[in-house]
């Protein structure tokens, strides 16, 4: 286990209990990343579900005096529809016949202590691309993980990151029997861009720097 004494105990808490797809190693990671960077430029994360990362993120960003923006339809990915391997039913909503997540993302976020810190954007990655012109302290790519929408994220977002910003991707596969592989696709993008430097990665966390 990481040393966690570093984060906000109160923000800790929420992460953890929080449903999401993120391991604590990698959370810590993007907590001391996006503390770091805040002072470069807003951070933005593409894909925040129920909220588990955006706290991390949040969290680090809050303690280095910057601001969150978190990207998300709320309508959850590819794999997350009914019927599909990740599917929540506790996050479908019949009204709608949709899925739903931003209601549990707004009391995460109350509950962690960081609505002045993380906003949410409820927006594609292409919508919300067009939107932010400023350059981005950090970037965490973690939306959609078929080839379409990891390439989409990457091109839209990649070129924002500041110059010694991060750039980081979620869900490296290397070994194809492990996950899919549009993550890691777009990751060797990004180094044969020579846009960035690669740092090592946590677990399933690609971690680069821009230039
Ligand atoms: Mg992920």
């Amino acid at each position: 286990m990481p040393s966690v004494d570093r984060m906000d105990p109160r923000a800790l808490e929420v992460a953890r209990a929080c449903k999401g797809f993120l391991d604590e190693e990698e959370g810590m990671r993007l907590h001391d990343l996006a503390r770091e960077c805040a002072p470069i430029g807003p951070i933005v994360e593409i894909g925040s579900y129920c909220g588990k990362s955006s706290v991390y993120v949040g969290a680090g960003t809050k303690a280095g005096g910057g601001t969150l923006l978190c990207v998300d339809h709320h309508r959850g990915n590819e794999e997350q529809q009914p019927g599909e391997l990740y599917h929540d039913p506790d996050l479908f909503d019949p009204e709608q016949g949709a899925m739903d997540s931003l209601r549990i993302i707004r009391r995460t976020l109350r509950d962690a202590g960081l609505e002045d810190t993380a906003l949410l954007l409820v927006s594609s990655s292409t919508a919300a691309a067009r939107l932010v012109t400023v350059p981005l302290g950090m970037v965490f790519i973690d939306g959609g993980h078929s080839f379409e929408a990891a390439q989409t994220d990457y091109e839209r977002w990649a070129g924002k990151v500041a110059h010694g910003g991060i750039l980081a991707i979620h869900d490296l596969f290397p070994n194809p029997d492990e996950g899919g592989q549009a993550p890691i696709t777009i990751y060797r993008q990004a180094i044969a861009s020579e846009l960035f430097d690669e740092l090592p990665t946590t677990k399933t966390l690609g971690v680069l720097r821009r230039r």
